[in-house]
């Protein structure tokens, strides 16, 4: 076993097919034995559920290596969870929850030799997905499906350093009242391709979404969700009363730590775009597996224009600090007090 020989300091965000990945699949009734498999293609039926009613879900986490050369990961437990409620609700067969973290433990030590060094900046990507693989026709959920796993090595989310991003207002709808948008599936992106194409042809890295019931309250972007910090140093976080915003395990952990560590107050409640616009936060943020936290300094829209004043140009005082606490935790630097990491090898 060696490290591949990559040249890590400059991996972009790409797939890169690696040894191994794990496949389980679904028939009769249940799930089978699962293992892994050097196949990295999938051979279906043209009449696959995936390809007409559109069932399919997915997670994404991170391995690392750390100092002392050891490589984890970050709650899996959290994304063995959400995957179990996607599957629910789209009528697909939930992956149990220990298999699931079992197979991301053998899919990533089969794949030591991808795991990017400690200090490269780079993370051994991680997708779990699962799609309807049996014969639809009808209307109906699948009756055969095929949870995978496949990893592949991605470079540093900030490659020019932490560099504040701007948002667009959206004019499109992410997710119905009470629809799938808690839920991590394949259909919420596609519909959001326009919307973010639009975003980034204008210079934007994504769109601000605003409830599609009643367009005033902040919802989430296409992939993070959004935090605040107001004028007060309180960590302010939006919650969704319809149910619409994606439950992001990096968000849930900012939460904690914020609270807990830093010992900041830390309000989750509705938040209303009025108090957006009425200047009411210094600091916003993206969060997500992928840069934990971007900064944003800036949302603009049809007649809108608003500054996060503490955030222009680099991540303001609070959004680095927890960035920072979380990334320590995440890579073992520091203590970890919650058992949040889970070791591989
Ligand atoms: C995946 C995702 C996030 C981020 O979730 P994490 O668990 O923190 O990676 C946020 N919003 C949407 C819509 C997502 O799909």
């Amino acid at each position: 076993m060696a490290k591949k020989d990559l040249d890590w300091g400059n991996l972009g965000f790409n797939y890169m097919p690696c040894d191994y990945s794990y496949v389980c699949n679904y028939k009769d009734g249940a799930w089978e034995e699962g293992g892994l498999t050097d196949d990295h293609t999938l051979t279906l039926s043209e009449d696959a559920g995936i390809f007409h009613y559109c069932q399919e879900i997915f997670e994404g986490l991170k391995a690392y290596t750390t100092e002392d050369g050891s490589i984890v990961c970050f709650r899996p437990d959290l994304n063995a969870q959400r995957m179990y409620d996607s599957a629910e609700r789209l009528v697909m067969p939930p992956f149990p929850i220990d298999k699931f973290v079992d197979a991301v433990k053998q899919v990533v030590a089969a794949n030591a030799d991808w795991v990017p060094p400690f200090g490269s900046g780079a993370t051994l990507y991680i997708r779990p997905f699962m799609v309807a693989t049996g014969n639809v026709i009808g209307v109906k959920p699948a009756d055969e499906y095929q949870f995978r796993i496949f990893v592949t090595p991605v470079g540093p989310y900030f490659k020019g350093g932490d560099t504040s991003v701007k948002l667009a207002i959206a004019k499109y709808d992410r997710a119905a009242p009470h629809g799938t948008g808690n839920i991590k599936a394949g259909l919420n992106y596609a519909m959001s391709l326009l919307a973010v194409t639009e975003a980034h042809n204008a210079g934007y890295a994504e769109n601000m979404y605003l409830d599609s019931q009643s367009r005033t309250y902040v919802e989430e972007t296409g992939g993070a969700n959004i935090i605040f910090v107001d004028k007060q140093g309180n960590l302010v976080v939006p919650q969704s009363a319809t149910d619409s915003i994606l439950p992001s395990i990096t968000r849930r952990s900012l939460v904690v730590v914020a609270r807990d560590i830093l010992g900041m107050n830390v309000i989750e409640r509705p938040v209303k775009f009025e108090e957006v616009l009425a200047g009411d936060f210094v600091e916003c943020g993206l969060c997500g597996t992928a840069a934990v936290i971007s900064p944003v300094e800036k949302v603009e829209g049809d007649g809108v224009d608003v500054t996060f004043p503490d955030c222009v140009g680099t991540s303001g005082p609070v959004m680095k600090k927890l960035r920072e606490t979380l990334t320590a935790i995440q890579t073992c630097a520091a203590e970890d007090p919650f058992g949040w990491v889970c070791k591989i090898s």
